[in-house]
């Protein structure tokens, strides 16, 4: 429904979006996640009509919008710091846009059920709005949002301003009340845990462009990039040189690894950085002669709920590792990762 190509757009001669394009599909909600500073909130400016890239072109239905201004667009865009009006209701805020369409009163009133409906806050309809807690009040800033049916709904940053655990419990409710609502939406945020709870596609901004883009589950699987992987949080990436190509094998300051076969080439004395999730260590407190294991010393455990996450110090390395059991600190423990686990990326 909504194709946004090859965006380019400086500030001050610095670039800040170099060839952006990405689609959007019926329904979709497709999250932009990317540091701040990254350009995720030009690019939702530029596709609202806010602002002009100095080229490319956003196309609804097929149809190029340069020449339709902001208002006849039909977009809604939602910012972080949503701004009710303070001396209004719940009700009244909700029916505010509604007003400024001129729509008729019957049809007002009932949008604004709908509304309070679909937030689960018809009982405070009355309420003014500053007597709200701050996740109720994000509730009615997107339901006054969609009462206005935009065909499009962009969302920067909306839960940037809650604490963690009400961001937690809203991202579950979002989720439900934008599948509902089936409008397309573009949510952004620089909270992986958002993006991922969250998002039907995931992209990722990166340096004026889109780095990787694909379903949660993909990019968690196989991130293209190991700047990709660290910024997912997915893992320990450690340096390291390869020493041998069949089998693959790769040196770090901490042991010989063997990895999986890479369908590029890699030659001896390539450096390259590997991917050790903390998920995939396997942990014993016997020093076994297995391949790629080596001993490491416990730094710390942290009880995490469902697992322990401990640090392990490997020849001068610090390794996260997960664990189901607690483990003393300071004590030697060997760690292992099977070949098939690890990632390996060239260094380019
Ligand atoms: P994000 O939303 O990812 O944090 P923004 O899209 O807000 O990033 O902007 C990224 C950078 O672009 C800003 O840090 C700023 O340097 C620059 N920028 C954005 N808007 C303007 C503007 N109107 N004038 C000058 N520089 C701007
Ligand atoms: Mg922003």
């Amino acid at each position: 429904m909504l194709e946004v190509q090859n965006l380019i757009k400086d500030y001050e001669n610095k670039p800040l979006l170099k060839g952006v394009s990405f689609t959007v599909d019926k329904g979709q909600l497709v999250c932009l996640l990317g540091a701040s500073g990254s350009g995720k909130s030009t690019v939702l400016r530029i596709i609202a009509g806010l602002e002009e890239p100095q080229s490319g072109a956003v196309l609804w239905q097929g149809q190029n919008l340069r020449d339709t201004p902001t208002h006849k667009r039909g977009f809604g865009l939602m910012f972080q710091d949503y701004a009710l009006f303070p001396h209004k209701t719940v009700a009244q805020n909700i029916a505010f846009g509604l007003q400024m369409q001129r729509l008729p009163e019957d049809e007002i009133a009932q949008r604004v059920r709908a509304g309070l409906e679909s937030i689960r806050m018809q009982s405070f309809a009355d309420r003014p709005v500053t007597e709200l807690s701050g996740g109720e009040q994000q509730r009615v800033a997107l339901a006054r949002a969609l009462a206005l049916s935009p065909s499009l709904l962009m969302l920067d940053e909306p839960l940037g301003a809650l604490d963690h655990t009400l961001r937690t419990q809203l991202i579950q409710e979002l989720r439900a009340m934008l599948r509902q609502s089936q409008i397309p939406v573009i949510y952004v945020t620089h909270d992986r845990e958002e993006a991922f709870g969250l998002a039907d596609r995931l992209l990722i901004l990166h340096e004026g462009v889109i780095l990787q883009q694909g379903t949660p589950q993909e990019l968690f699987k196989q991130p293209a990039s190991p700047w990709v992987a660290e910024f997912l949080g997915l893992g320990n990436l450690v340096p390291g040189v390869v020493s041998q190509t069949e089998p693959l094998t790769v040196k770090t300051a901490f042991a010989e690894l063997s990895v999986p076969t890479q369908r590029q080439t890699l030659v001896a004395g390539q450096e390259c950085k590997l991917l050790l999730r903390p998920e995939d260590a396997l942990l014993s407190s016997a020093a076994t002669p297995e391949s790629n294991a080596f001993g490491c010393v416990v730094r710390d455990s942290r009880f995490m709920g469902e697992y322990h996450q401990l640090e392990l110090l490997c020849g001068g390395v610090s390794l996260l590792a997960r664990s189901q059991e607690p483990a003393q600190i300071g004590a030697g423990l060997q760690a292992q990762w099977s070949p098939e686990r690890i990632q390996v990326f060239p260094n380019s």
